[in-house]
């Protein structure tokens, strides 16, 4: 499961979990990106940070797992770079992949580079997400003769969590309580990132 995880949160652990009973996964490896390449309107924090974040949120969980993959490459990287990498250490005669997203970004990494090659080299899991339609995704879908059987849509209770929200929820020094795990609220406030100011959440 790759993403920016700036921060990590509810959003994506339950996306992963669902993901993992559905799928009957034995591991869910958690590789948060690097930093773009491209000029973006706002940066993530940086990939360490994001990296430990992931960790705390999690290490109690017994099939999740992290990767630096991503993280550390000095170049920006592309999901099919990293698949073809995963593929030599998981090589398809004894392993199946399956990358997992929100349904909002399996449309986003298959428009960018070779799609017909990254659904060769993996399965996807498009978790659905609030304000993204089954039949806008469909119709996408039928763009690519490998994604009916490659793509898989998985339908899951909405959250409506994005990094996007926590970040602005910090800016205004509102309660991020229980939209992350404790321990990555507290790495937050002790680290003081995204400009976070003592917020009315915080017990510590
Ligand atoms: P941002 O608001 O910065 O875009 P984000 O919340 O979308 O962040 P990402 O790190 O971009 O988080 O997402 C990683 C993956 O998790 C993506 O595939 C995204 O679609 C999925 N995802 C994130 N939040 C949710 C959610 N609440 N429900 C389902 N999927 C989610
Ligand atoms: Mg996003």
């Amino acid at each position: 499961m790759g993403g920016s995880f700036n921060p990590i949160h509810t959003g994506h652990l339950f996306l992963a979990e669902q993901a993992r009973v559905c799928f009957q996964l034995q591991e869910v490896i958690f590789m948060p990106t690097g930093q773009p390449g491209y000029p973006k309107a706002e940066l993530p924090v940086d990939s360490v940070y994001r990296m430990e974040m992931t960790l705390l949120a999690i290490n109690d969980h017994p099939h999740f797992s992290l990767s630096s993959h991503e993280a550390e490459q000095d170049q920006p990287t592309f999901t099919i770079h990293t698949l073809k990498t995963f593929r030599k250490k998981y090589p398809s005669q004894t392993h199946e992949l399956f990358f997992i997203t929100g349904a909002d970004a399996v449309r986003d990494i298959l428009q960018w580079k070779e799609p017909e090659e990254l659904l060769h080299l993996s399965q996807f899991i498009a978790g659905s997400r609030p304000q993204y339609a089954l039949k806008e995704f469909k119709e996408l879908m039928e763009q690519w003769p490998l994604a009916k059987t490659r793509i898989h849509f998985m339908q899951i209770p909405l959250l409506e969590i994005s990094s996007r929200l926590i970040r602005d929820y910090l800016r205004q020094g509102k309660s991020i309580r229980y939209l992350v795990p404790a321990s990555v609220e507290d790495y937050i406030y002790k680290h003081q990132l995204y400009s976070c100011e003592r917020s009315v959440g915080q017990t510590s």
